[in-house]
């Protein structure tokens, strides 16, 4: 049974189309960038090509993408740099909602004498704009807020924070690694200092990302060594990695407007016919500033670990919370920041689709999922009291 795969924002299939031009270069031509002789030249080339495909989805220059392993070393590059490039600033803002990649040194920062600020969000996901303008100053070193929430999608004002931020004198960083192909960026067109990005979020493989640094930024390296990358991440490249993501850059943005019609489309097929077939359903999220692929759905009284066993069966993939809060019994810290209620932050589901679902695909969770909630909430002591006391009221 083909897996109906609805976990995109988790992570992606890498395009066919990026397996082929990855693959020569295991094989024939696996010669060091860095070396003098023209095989390895060749190499060198080819990842340039690279650099500046994905500068052009981005708006940026060529010269202002650095490759990294990862969207988490992206986010520790971007906020150590700040960090060293500034050491009389102590301040750092973030949010209550950021991937663990910028929360969990955010929180590390914290115990080491940094003060960090934390901004809250509203019951639908929104940053609160005035909480952060009141609490920059001129201790501030970074402002780290991401583009696209990775649980609910919601999308963040970045480049008006952007141009608040840098107006005060702190760099401003976002972790855009939900947002690179799913919504136009273009950053000759805003004040972004530095962004994240991840290859297999967008049908790149895993362990290789990106991190934009604005022309002009002061940067300090996170990895020491070699002299890659113009001295700013040392490590021999992830050749092959990197030229995939070359080419899913240009396929992303290729594939955009499709990810915003078709894509957003089947999403919200899926929810409005979810939400009218289950009761006590609800969405997570400003439901109009949103990544087109992205619903998270509460079902009130009932696990999302048991939504997903049950969907399991059917090969349905989706995801509970955030995979790095799943296994743990604690609600997402998303959710929690949102102020979900409890009953519903434990049976929210996040569907994250892309460009390989079909409505079929849809049409079946559509069909699967309401008899798994019904058989569930008969089994969930908190379903039955919640029935008791909605029959009293009548
Ligand atoms: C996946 C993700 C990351 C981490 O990227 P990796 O390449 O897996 O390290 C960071 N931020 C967000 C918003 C993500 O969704």
């Amino acid at each position: 049974m083909k897996p109906i795969y609805m976990d995109n924002n988790a992570t992606t299939r890498v395009a066919p189309e990026v397996v082929e031009e990855m693959l020569p270069y295991f094989s024939e031509f696996y010669g060091n960038p860095s070396s003098m002789h023209t095989f390895g030249g060749q190499v060198a080339a080819k990842v340039e090509e690279a650099r500046e495909k994905l500068a052009a989805l981005l708006g940026a220059g060529p010269e202002e993408i650095i490759f990294t392993s990862c969207g988490t070393e992206s986010d520790s590059t971007a906020i150590w740099a700040a960090l060293r490039s500034n050491p009389d600033k102590r301040h750092i803002i973030t949010t209550k909602v950021e991937h663990p990649a910028v929360k969990n040194l955010a929180e590390y920062l914290g115990s080491q004498g940094y003060r960090v600020t934390f901004v809250p969000v509203d019951g639908q996901g929104n940053l609160d704009l005035d909480y952060l303008y009141d609490h920059l100053s001129d201790d501030t070193a970074i402002v780290s807020v991401m583009w696209a929430n990775n649980e609910t999608g919601v999308i963040f004002p970045v480049e008006e924070i952007a141009a608040r931020v840098t107006d005060h004198g702190a760099v401003f960083h976002t972790d855009a690694v939900q947002a690179v192909g799913k919504v136009p960026i273009n950053l000759g067109e805003n004040k972004v200092q530095m962004l994240s990005l991840s290859g297999h979020k967008l049908h790149a493989p895993k362990g290789v990302g990106a991190l934009y640094v604005r022309r002009g930024t002061k940067f300090a390296p996170f990895l020491m060594g070699g002299h890659q990358e113009r001295g700013r991440r040392a490590g021999t490249e992830n050749v092959a990695s990197i030229i995939g993501l070359g080419k899913a850059a240009e396929l992303a943005a290729a594939h955009l407007e499709e990810e915003n019609k078709r894509v957003k489309k089947l999403r919200d097929k899926l929810e409005k016919e979810l939400l009218a077939r289950i009761p006590n359903a609800m969405v997570n999220g400003n439901p109009e500033k949103r990544l087109p692929n992205t619903t998270s759905i509460a079902f009130e009284f009932v696990e999302g670990e048991a939504i997903l066993l049950l969907m399991n069966e059917f090969n349905i993939c989706a995801s509970s919370g955030s995979a790095c809060t799943s296994g743990s019994l604690e609600p997402s810290h998303v959710l929690r920041a949102m102020g979900v209620p409890f009953t519903a932050a434990h049976g929210s589901i996040r569907f994250s689709l892309s460009i390989y679902n079909s409505e079929e695909e849809v049409d079946l969770v559509i069909e699967k999922l309401p008899p798994i909630i019904e058989r569930l909430r008969k089994l969930s002591p908190f379903w039955a009291e919640h029935r008791k006391k909605a029959s009293c009221a009548c």
